[in-house]
């Protein structure tokens, strides 16, 4: 199918909507229907697999029962969750306001539609830069100071599910869920298109590697030791843990020559809960 074949339709389909809408009001209602869909249909297909396909969820499930959350706690999880995404909706429309009266919206919102070319070079950039914004934010949440108060909270699931992805501190919903994803295509002055199918790749990808399943040749591996091991991979694709030595193969020779449990610059967590300080050596 030729590229023709597929802008056409969406290129007359989108003229339409901005005929129809204020570039304000496509930005905010877009943005919270990518949000709605592609975070919350891939949290409950995931979530709903251990009830509609037990055996099937069990083979896959990369952490044992026991050890899974229990009814009560996914019940505060998705009312946490619930509360972040009104924030983070509030956040934003008032941005649009702000971004509205300055006469500058924050991404390009006109009639035209990206070409392929832009788009894969959007988001190749965007990809790279939040992997940055989101390792760098990651580490510093794991400051002694930092992470009792904030970061925390995110750990509570050492075995996480789906929803879990945005079970977090209103500071860290902000600065390490969100800025990271919305930062990078606004510096490319990248296209609201560009900027959607960004988001709705990010929100299946931090939903499926808190899924606690090892689908898509077991994207979830690297996010899910993390929160069962605290001090190993920080980042989402693995270039940064790989470069700062966070990777667990590295990590792993480092706690067998110690003999520790924790290892690693930040703070992890002793099986009650209590914080514990990792090794400053690396
Ligand atoms: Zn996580
Ligand atoms: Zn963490």
């Amino acid at each position: 199918m030729s590229t023709l074949v597929i802008s056409e339709p969406v290129g007359r389909a989108w003229a339409h909507i901005m005929e129809s809408y204020s570039p304000a009001t496509i930005e905010f209602a877009g943005t919270l229907i990518v949000q709605l869909i592609f975070f919350w249909v891939p949290c409950v297909i995931y979530m709903s697999l251990d009830a509609l396909f037990p055996r099937f969820s069990e083979r896959h499930k990369i952490q044992p029962a026991p050890k899974q959350p229990t009814r009560s706690e996914i019940l505060d999880c998705f009312s946490v969750v619930l509360k972040n995404q009104v924030i983070s909706t509030a956040l934003h429309g008032l941005m649009i306001y702000i971004s509205t009266l300055a006469g500058k919206g924050a991404f390009r919102v006109d009639a035209s539609i990206p070409t392929m070319h832009e788009i894969i070079r959007d988001l190749f950039i965007s990809l790279l830069l939040r992997e940055a914004l989101f390792y760098y934010s990651h580490r510093v949440l794991h400051h002694p100071r930092l992470y009792p108060k904030i970061h925390k909270i995110h750990h509570r699931f050492t075995a996480p599910v789906a929803l879990a992805a945005q079970y977090a501190h209103p500071i860290e919903q902000i600065v390490a869920n969100i800025l990271p994803i919305t930062i990078p295509p606004q510096l490319l002055n990248s296209h609201i298109l560009t900027f959607w199918i960004f988001m709705a790749y990010e929100l299946i990808e931090t939903t499926t590697v808190h899924s606690g399943y090892d689908f898509f040749l077991n994207a979830a591996k690297m996010h899910d030791l993390h929160h069962e091991k605290f001090l190993i991979y920080f980042g989402a694709i693995g270039v940064l843990d790989w470069f700062h030595g966070t990777d667990g193969s590295k990590m792993a020779a480092k706690r067998k020559a110690k003999g520790s449990a924790a290892v690693g610059k930040g703070v992890s967590e002793d099986r009650n809960g209590s914080v514990v300080k990792g090794d400053k050596s690396d």
